[in-house]
């Protein structure tokens, strides 16, 4: 199974994320840092499975963060 992980303390808030994928990331009005929607989470990682389908998709929007926070396994 593929999976979405998010190294959230290291996000700088870009909003990359959220434009180019708004159904799954969000930014947050706390801290300004993005949250992967319907992940589960330990302290700053988060992690969300995801289908064969959504794979691809994935992978452009973790090779579009700047600080590469975003990881696909
Ligand atoms: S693209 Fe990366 S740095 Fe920018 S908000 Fe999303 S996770 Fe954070």
């Amino acid at each position: 199974m593929h999976k979405i992980i998010h190294y959230r303390n290291k996000c700088i808030g870009c909003g990359i994320c959220q434009e180019q994928q708004p159904e799954r990331w969000r930014m947050s009005k706390k801290d300004g840092k993005a949250t992967l929607l319907k992940a589960a989470g330990k302290k700053d990682v988060f992690i969300l499975p995801i289908s064969n389908t959504q794979v691809l998709h994935a992978q452009e929007v973790a090779q579009a963060c700047p600080v590469r926070v975003i990881k696909i396994t």
